[in-house]
C-alpha cells in the first residue's frame, strides 16, 4: 500500500468540471489581471474569515512581505517571530532590512511562548509575527496583552480556517497572511496567497502596495511591487473554497482516529506523543508527531512507501543566512530539541481511514520493536 504524504489530484478530480468551467470564464472574458475574478475571491473568502478586508496577493511569502511593508516595518526595527516556521518568516523581516529577533516556542503546541514574546519586547520592536503552525492557532489572546500596541502579524499560511475559542486565523491580530501554495489547506494551481484585515486604512495600503504603491495608476505615492493574485488562480480557487470545511472535518477526522492509535498503542512518552489539539478550530495542515526514533522511523516509513516530511529540520536562527544574527546552537532549546524529534504524517483529507490505520499500524509497529 503506497500512501503518498499529499494527494492533489485526490482532491481536484471530482472537481474537474468546475474547475474548466472557471479556466473557460476567464479565457473568454479575458480580464487576467485582478478584475472581477479577484474582487469576487475577496469578497467570498474575507465572508468566510469572517474578516472585514481580504487582499489577494501573490504568495504567502509576498503576503508577509506586503503586510509588515504595510506597517512601515524597515532598517532599524525589531520584528518578534519565532525560529520553528517555514524560511518565509524570517526571510520577509530581513528584506525589508529590519532584525528579526527568534523566540522559543512552547513545547506542546509548537506556537510562540507569549511570556517569552514579552521578554524580547524592546524600544525597537515594530511588530510580532507569530505563525499558527501546522494549522493551530497560537494563543492570541495572552499574545495580545503581552504586546499592547505593537501590531501583530498573523502568519496563517497554514491555518485558513482555523478557529481558537475568539474566531478565525486572520482576524486575531492587525493582519493575517494566508497561502494558496497547492500544499496548504486551500490549494491553488500555482503560487497564492492573500492579507486579511479589519482595518480599513491597513487593507487600503496592502492594496495599493499590492500594485507598486500607485494611486493612481502611474502616480506612486508608496514604493510598493507587484504583489498580484492572479485572476485564473482566484476563479479556480472560487471552486474549491466552498469545500474547504469538508476537507477540515476530515483532516479532523484522520487526526482523531492517529490519536486513538497512538493512545492505545500506550508507547512512553519519549517514544511517541501525538500533537496535542487546544483548540477544537486545529485544521491540521500537518499532524506531527515526536519521536525519540525519528531518523530511523523516516527511513523505515520510506521503505515502506509511506510518505512523511521533516518540518523543520533546521531552526531559523540557526540558519547560514542569519548567522550575522550572532545566535547559537542551545539559545533556543525548545525549537532545537523539536526539530529533532518531528515527524509529520500523511493526514490529508482523501487518506481515509484504512489510510490512517495502516500509517499509525506501521509507526507504532515500528517504534515497540526499536
Ligand atoms: C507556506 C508558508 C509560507 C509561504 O507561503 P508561500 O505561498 O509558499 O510563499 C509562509 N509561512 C508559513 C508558515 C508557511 O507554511
Amino acid at each position: 500500500m503506497t500512501i503518498p504524504m499529499l494527494d492533489v489530484g485526490a482532491q481536484n478530480a471530482p472537481l474537474a468540471d468546475e474547475l474548466r468551467a472557471a479556466f473557460d470564464r476567464v479565457l473568454s472574458h479575458g480580464q487576467f489581471i485582478l478584475g472581477p475574478e479577484v474582487a469576487a475571491f475577496e469578497r467570498e473568502i474575507a465572508a468566510y474569515l469572517g474578516v472585514g478586508h481580504a487582499v489577494g496577493v501573490s504568495s504567502g511569502t509576498d503576503a508577509l512581505l506586503v503586510a509588515l511593508m504595510a506597517l512601515d516595518v524597515g532598517p532599524g526595527d525589531e520584528v518578534i517571530t519565532t525560529p520553528f516556521s517555514f524560511f518565509a518568516t524570517g526571510g520577509c523581516i530581513s528584506r525589508l532590512g529590519a532584525t528579526p529577533v527568534f523566540v522559543d516556542i512552547e513545547p506542546t503546541t509548537f506556537n510562540l511562548d507569549p511570556a517569552k514574546v514579552a521578554a524580547a519586547i524592546g524600544p525597537k520592536t515594530k511588530a510580532i509575527v507569530p505563525v499558527h503552525l501546522f494549522g493551530q492557532t497560537c494563543d492570541m489572546r495572552a499574545l495580545r496583552a503581552v504586546a499592547g500596541e505593537l501590531p501583530l502579524v498573523e502568519d496563517a499560511a497554514q491555518a485558513l480556517g482555523a478557529a481558537s475559542d475568539e474566531g478565525k486565523a486572520g482576524a486575531l491580530g492587525a493582519l493575517g497572511c494566508f497561502s494558496f501554495f497547492p500544499s496548504k489547506n486551500l490549494g491553488c494551481f500555482g503560487d497564492g496567497g492573500l492579507v486579511t484585515t479589519n482595518d480599513a486604512a491597513l487593507a487600503e495600503r496592502v492594496r495599493v502596495l499590492r500594485a507598486h504603491g500607485a494611486k493612481p495608476k502611474y502616480f506612486h505615492a508608496l514604493i510598493g511591487g507587484n504583489f498580484r493574485l492572479d485572476a485564473l488562480q482566484a476563479a479556480l480557487l472560487r471552486v474549491k473554497l466552498p469545500h474547504l470545511d469538508a476537507w477540515h472535518d476530515a483532516r479532523r477526522r484522520n487526526a482523531a482516529r492517529y490519536d486513538a492509535a497512538f493512545a492505545a498503542a500506550g508507547l512512553p512518552a519519549e517514544r511517541l506523543t501525538p500533537p496535542l489539539r487546544v483548540y477544537e478550530g486545529h485544521v491540521y495542515n500537518q499532524y506531527v508527531i515526536r519521536t525519540d526514533r525519528r531518523d530511523a522511523l523516516l527511513a523505515h516509513l520510506g521503505e515502506r512507501d509511506i510518505g512523511c516530511a521533516i518540518y523543520y529540520p533546521l531552526p531559523l536562527h540557526l540558519q547560514g543566512c542569519f548567522a550575522s544574527l550572532g545566535y547559537r546552537e542551545g539559545d533556543l532549546p525548545v525549537s532545537e530539541r523539536a526539530a529533532h524529534e518531528v515527524l509529520a504524517l500523511p493526514v490529508y483529507p482523501e487518506l481515509g481511514d484504512a489510510g490512517v490505520d495502516h500509517v499509525a499500524e506501521t509507526v507504532v509497529d515500528f517504534l515497540r520493536r526499536s
